[in-house]
C-alpha cells in the first residue's frame, strides 16, 4: 500500500522551498497567468481545485510564476533589515509560496492518478528545478542566520508549544538540508539533489512503463480457467483497449505477487505472469538496475557529506525510530515468528500439492512462488470453507463506503457525509463528498478515486489537495486512491475483504487529514514522520472487522440480507491466515530497503551487481526463503527508489505497533464510541506534527508502545497453528 507521503512533501515543498538557481522563464509574465486556473485560490467550496478548468498547458506557466513568486517572497524575508522575529521570519515562510503550492499539489496528485505523456514531460522538467529551488532556500545563508538566531534564543521568545515546534522543525529542515556546510560543499549537495531527483523520476517512469508493458497477453481463453466470466470479460476488454481484439490481457499490479495467481489453474500461465512481474525494470528500455546503482551511491555520498554514516542513519534521525539499530531491533522481534509461520504455511501447501499429484497419478513438484496463492487459497477454503464468490456479494463498494467506512467515522467522530455531484472532478468515476463535523459545521471535502486506470499509479494512497491550516484559513480537501478493477458497465463493484480493509486503511489517512486542527501548514494533518503516518490508517483498519461495523455494511447487494454469521465468522477468522507469508514478504522488503541504504559509497554495487547485492542482503538477513519472495524486488520497489520511503519501508510495521496497541486500548474502553473517537481525535488525529509524535502517543496512551498486540492481531503470537 502506497501512502500519503505527499502530505509531508507538500508541506515541506509548499512552505520551505523555492530557490535561486532556476532561471524564471519569461512565460511567467502576468499576461500568461491572467486566466490561469492556479493564479488565485479556487473560489469553489473548500478551495477545491477547479478540475474542469485545468489543462496541461496551465502547469508550466503556473510553476514558473509560482516559483518566481516564492523566490521573491523568501528573498524579502531573508533580506528584511528588521531583526529576525518569529513573525517576520518563520510565520512569513509559512505564508510564502502559496501559488507554487497550489500548482504543485494538484500537478503532483494528478500526475500520480491521471497522468499523460505531457504531464510526465513536465514532471521530468520540473522536478529537478523544484528541488533546486528548495535547496536554494534552505541553503540561503542570510535566511539560515535568521532561523538559527531565533532557534538559539527560542527559550526567551515566549512561544506557545505549537509555534516552538514549528521553529524547531524549520531549524531541523535547514540543518538536514546542509545549511551548516561550507559553500563549496553546499554547491556539491545541490548538484547531488538535482541528480537524485532526476534519477527518481526516471525510476518512476521505468516502473510505470515496465508494468504496463509487462501485462501478459493470453491467446486462448482456455488458459484463463479459474477466472470468473466478469474477469475474463474485463481481460478481453483490456486487450481490445490495446488493439489486441480477440485476445486477453492480464495487467500487472505493483507487488511481486499477482492477485490473479490465486485463481489461475494453468500452472505455466501462472509462471509466465509471475516472471513478467519480477522481470520488471531489468532490461532496456526500462532498466532500473542502472538507476539503482547510481541512486544508492549518490545517497550514500550525500549522507557522508552531511556527516552521517549512511543514508539510513540520515533518514532515521528524523523519524520516531531515531536510528538504524532501533529499526533492526523491532524487525528482529517480529521476523522469527513470521518466518516460522511462513514455513508452516508452506508445509501445508506442499502436503496439498503432493496429495493432489498422488490422487491424479502424476509426479509431484516443489512449491514455487507462483504456486503459493493458488494452493494457499485451497488450504484456506478447506480450513475456513468459504468461497470468495460467496462472500463478494456482501462487499459491494457503495455499501462498504457509506455503511462501513463513513458509518464508523460517524460513530467515532460524529462526521456526516453528503455527496456533491455539483462539484467538478478530473475523471468521471471520481466522487466528491462534503464532510460535516458533529456540530453540523463544514469540516472538509473527501475525494474518492477508487478505480484502476492505465494512467494511474498502482497501489493505494491518500493525498491532500488542500491542507488544513488556521493561519491560511484553509479547511482540508483530501483524496483516497485505490486500484479496484472497474467492472463492465452495469455490473456491481464487488470487493474482496482485502480491498475493504484497504478502503478503511486509506480512509484512516483521510481522517488524519480531515480532523487536523493546527495553526501552521508545515505541521498539518499527515505531515508527520513516515513511521507515524501509517498509524492512524492502520488503526482505522480495525473497524473493517469490528462485528458491529461489519453487520452494518456487509449486506447482500441484491437482497439486502446481512452476511450469515457463520460466513462472517469464517471471513474474520481467515484474516490471520497466511500472515506468515504476508509478514515475511514485507519484512524481506523492509530489510532490503535498509540494506540498500545502510551502505557507504565504497560499498555501493555496480549496475551489473544490483541483483547480486539484493541476493546477498536477503541471505544475510536469514529471510532468503525461496517460496516467499520480497513484496517488491529492487527494480520495481517504488516506495524506496522513487517515493518518500527510502530507508523507511519498515515504517508500516513500526506504525502498526502503535495502531494495534491503540486497537487494544479501544476495545478495553468500550470499542466504537464517540467518547473513544473524541479522545483519539484530541490526542492524535487533530494534532498533526504540532508535537513530537512519540510524545503524542505517550500522552494518548500513558506509556510507550507494546509489540504484543501486533503479534496477536497477525496471529503470530502463538508458537504455531493456523
Ligand atoms: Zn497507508
Amino acid at each position: 500500500m502506497r501512502i500519503a507521503y505527499l502530505g509531508v512533501l507538500a508541506a515541506v515543498c509548499a512552505t520551505v522551498c523555492g530557490a535561486a538557481t532556476a532561471p524564471a522563464s519569461s512565460t511567467a509574465g502576468s499576461s500568461a497567468m491572467a486566466d490561469n486556473p492556479f493564479t488565485r485560490p479556487s473560489t469553489l467550496p473548500f478551495e477545491l481545485p477547479p478540475f474542469d478548468r485545468i489543462h496541461d498547458g496551465d502547469y508550466r506557466p503556473a510553476f514558473e510564476a509560482g516559483m518566481a513568486e516564492q523566490l521573491k517572497q523568501v528573498a524579502a524575508i531573508a533580506k528584511n533589515p528588521a531583526p529576525a522575529t518569529f513573525e517576520n521570519t518563520i510565520v512569513a515562510l509559512e505564508k510564502s509560496g502559496q501559488l507554487r503550492t497550489r500548482v504543485e499539489i494538484v500537478f503532483s496528485n494528478l500526475n500520480s492518478c491521471n497522468t499523460d505523456d505531457e504531464m510526465q514531460k513536465i514532471d521530468t522538467e520540473m522536478s529537478p528545478r523544484l528541488t533546486a529551488q528548495d535547496d536554494a532556500i534552505l541553503l540561503d545563508p542570510a535566511l539560515w542566520a535568521r532561523v538559527d538566531g531565533l532557534y538559539q534564543k527560542r527559550a526567551t521568545l515566549h512561544l506557545n508549544p505549537e509555534s516552538l515546534q514549528l521553529l524547531s522543525r524549520y531549524h531541523t529542515l535547514f540543518v538536514r538540508a546542509g545549511a551548516q556546510l561550507q559553500p563549496q560543499q553546499q554547491a556539491r549537495l545541490k548538484e547531488m539533489n538535482k541528480e537524485l531527483s532526476t534519477l527518481s523520476t526516471r525510476f518512476k517512469q521505468n516502473v510505470l512503463k515496465a508494468t504496463t508493458d509487462g501485462a501478459v497477453v493470453v491467446d486462448s481463453v482456455a488458459e484463463l480457467d479459474g477466472l470468473s466470466p466478469e474477469q475474463i470479460g474485463a481481460a478481453a476488454q483490456a486487450a481490445e483497449g490495446r488493439g489486441l481484439k480477440g485476445k486477453w490481457l492480464i495487467a500487472l499490479q505493483n507487488t511481486t505477487n499477482q492477485p490473479v495467481l490465486t485463481q489461475l489453474t494453468n500452472r505455466s500461465l501462472r509462471e509466465r505472469i509471475y516472471k513478467a512481474s519480477i522481470g520488471r525494470g531489468l532490461s532496456v528500455p526500462t532498466d532500473n538496475t542502472v538507476v539503482i546503482a547510481q541512486l544508492v551511491k549518490l545517497r550514500a555520498e550525500r549522507a557522508a557529506l552531511l556527516g552521517y554514516e549512511s543514508h539510513a542513519a540520515y533518514q532515521l534521525e528524523d523519524e520516531s525510530a531515531g536510528n538504524p539499530a532501533a529499526v533492526r531491533d523491532m524487525i528482529s522481534k517480529v521476523a522469527p515468528a513470521a518466518l516460522a509461520r511462513a514455513k508452516e504455511e508452506a508445509a501445508d501447501i506442499q502436503a496439498l500439492i503432493d496429495a493432489q499429484a498422488k490422487a491424479a497419478g502424476k509426479p509431484s513438484f516443489t512449491l514455487q512462488p507462483w504456486d503459493w496463492f493458488f494452493y494457499s487459497e485451497q488450504v484456506r477454503k478447506a480450513r475456513y470453507s468459504f468461497d470468495q464468490a460467496k462472500v463478494a456479494p456482501y462487499f459491494e463498494l457503495d455499501h462498504v463506503l457509506k455503511d462501513g467506512v463513513f458509518y464508523a467515522a460517524h460513530q467515532l467522530y460524529g462526521l456526516s457525509f453528503k455527496e456533491r455531484k455539483d462539484l467538478p472532478v478530473y475523471q468521471q468515476d471520481v466522487r466528491v463528498f462534503e464532510v460535516s463535523d458533529a456540530n453540523g459545521k463544514p469540516l472538509a471535502l473527501f475525494i474518492a478515486d477508487y478505480f484502476a486506470r492505465d494512467n494511474k499509479q498502482g497501489g493505494a494512497w491518500m493525498s491532500p489537495y488542500v491542507q488544513q491550516s488556521r493561519l491560511l484559513h484553509q479547511k482540508p480537501v483530501v483524496a483516497n486512491h485505490l486500484n479496484i478493477p472497474k467492472p463492465q458497465p452495469g455490473q456491481p463493484v464487488l470487493l474482496t475483504f482485502d480491498e475493504v480493509t484497504t478502503m478503511f486503511h486509506e480512509f484512516g489517512h483521510a481522517v488524519h487529514g480531515m480532523l487536523s486542527n493546527v495553526e501552521y501548514p508545515l505541521l498539518s494533518g499527515t505531515a508527520v514522520p513516515r513511521d507515524f503516518v501509517e498509524y492512524p490508517s492502520q488503526y482505522n483498519e480495525m473497524w473493517a472487522r469490528e462485528p458491529s461495523v461489519v453487520e452494518h455494511y456487509a449486506r447482500n447487494y441484491q437482497t439486502g440480507a446481512p452476511m450469515p454469521p457463520e460466513l462472517l465468522a469464517k471471513v474474520l477468522a481467515a484474516t490471520t491466515f497466511n500472515q506468515g507469508y504476508a509478514t515475511t514478504e514485507y519484512i524481506s522488503a523492509a530489510l532490503l530497503d535498509q540494506a540498500w541504504h545502510q551502505i557507504t559509497v565504497a560499498q555501493a554495487p555496480r549496475a551489473q551487481d544490483v541483483l547480486g547485492f539484493e541476493e546477498r542482503a536477503l541471505k544475510a538477513s536469514g529471510l532468503d526463503y525461496a517460496p516467499v519472495p520480497p513484496r517488491y524486488h529492487s527494480t520495481y520497489f517504488s516506495h524506496v527508489f522513487e517515493g518518500g520511503y527510502s530507508a523507511g519501508y519498515y515504517a508500516y510495521l513500526w506504525s502498526e505497533v502503535l495502531a494495534r496497541d491503540t486497537g487494544q486500548w479501544m476495545h478495553g474502553h468500550g470499542g466504537l464510541t464517540r467518547a473513544n473517537g473524541d479522545y483519539l481525535r484530541e490526542h492524535i488525529l487533530s494534532r498533526g506534527r504540532s508535537e513530537d509524535p512519540q510524545v503524542l502517543f505517550r500522552n494518548f496512551y500513558g506509556r510507550g508502545p507494546d509489540i504484543e498486540p501486533l503479534l496477536e492481531y497477525r496471529g503470530l503470537a502463538k508458537a504455531s497453528g493456523g
